[in-house]
């Protein structure tokens, strides 16, 4: 179940991180779709949605603070943003590694589209 974004967290493959603490890390998209695109992602092996048990609920809701964190940091509180989490094959999901998209920078329209 091991993806590339456990090697970002353990930091050894590189990546821009924007945040990290026993829970979580947050780093910035190789492939942004906004001026700010930052992924917001527990540092525990969980693959999906599907996959979040009871006992996870606390660091879920972590992904939200650190995510209202950042986002002030990057200046984009105030204006907006966007967060999305994709789940499997019809959400699109790419990385088998729970992750949040966090979203700012610009007006994002209706929905994120893949370019
Ligand atoms: P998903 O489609 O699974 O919700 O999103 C996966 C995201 O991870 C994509 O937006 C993709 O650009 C990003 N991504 C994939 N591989 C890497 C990587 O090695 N480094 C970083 N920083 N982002 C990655």
């Amino acid at each position: 179940m091991t993806t590339i974004f456990t090697k970002i967290i353990s930091g050894e493959i590189k990546s821009d991180v924007v945040y990290q603490d026993e829970q979580v890390t947050a780093f910035r998209d190789i492939n942004p779709q906004a001026p700010v695109h930052i992924l917001i992602v527990p540092n525990k092996e969980i693959p999906t949605v599907n996959d979040i048990e009871e006992e996870d609920e606390k660091l879920i809701g972590r992904l939200f603070t650190v995510a209202k964190k950042i986002a002030q940091k990057e200046g984009i509180a105030e204006d907006g943003y966007r967060i999305l989490v994709n789940c499997n094959k019809h959400g699109g999901q790419e990385i088998f590694h729970l992750h949040m998209h966090l979203f700012g920078g610009r007006r994002l329209g209706p929905m994120i589209m893949r370019r």
